[in-house]
C-alpha cells in the first residue's frame, strides 16, 4: 500500500521535473503564421508549370504514382491540371521532366474548406506562363 503511494508520488515528480527540463528546450514549436518555417531546399511544395517549356509530352502525366496530373494537348492549346487531394508530393513529375517545365516550389499552403479548390488547372492560352 505505502510502497504504491510511494510509486504514484515518484511518478508526479518525474513528470514535472520532465517540463522543468523542457521549459529551458529551444521551441520546437513555430506562432504560425505570424512566423514562417525555414524550409529545407529539397522541400516540395507546390508546382510552378511554365507553358513555354511544356512539350506536351505527357511524361509527368506517366511516372505520377498518384494519377494527380492530366496533360491535354490541341491545335494551339496545352492544358496542365494537378489534383492536389491526390498528389504525393513525391517530386517525380519534377524530376522526369525533361525540359524543367515543372518545378516545385516551398509553397505548402493548400489548405481549404472546398475539395474543388484543389484542383487546379493553368492552359497556355490563357498566358500560364508560369503558374501554381
Ligand atoms: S510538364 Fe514536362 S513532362 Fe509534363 S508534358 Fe510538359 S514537358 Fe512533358
Ligand atoms: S509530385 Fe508526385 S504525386 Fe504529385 S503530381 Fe508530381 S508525380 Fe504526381
Amino acid at each position: 500500500m505505502f510502497k504504491s503511494f510511494l510509486i504514484k508520488i515518484k511518478a508526479i515528480f518525474d513528470g514535472l521535473f520532465t517540463v522543468f527540463k523542457h521549459s529551458f528546450k529551444k521551441r520546437v514549436t513555430l506562432e504560425y503564421p505570424e512566423k514562417r518555417p525555414n524550409l529545407s531546399e529539397r522541400f516540395r511544395g507546390k508546382h510552378l508549370w511554365n507553358s513555354k517549356k511544356c512539350l506536351a509530352c505527357k511524361v509527368c502525366e506517366k511516372v505520377c504514382p498518384a494519377n494527380a496530373i492530366k496533360i491535354e494537348k490541341n491545335d494551339d492549346n496545352i492544358k496542365f491540371n494537378i489534383d492536389y487531394s491526390k498528389c504525393i508530393f513525391c517530386g517525380n513529375c519534377q524530376y522526369y521532366c525533361k525540359t524543367s517545365a515543372i518545378t516545385m516550389t516551398k509553397d505548402f499552403e493548400l489548405a481549404t474548406d472546398n475539395k474543388a479548390d484543389l484542383n487546379v488547372e493553368k492552359a497556355s492560352n490563357n498566358g500560364d506562363e508560369a503558374n501554381n
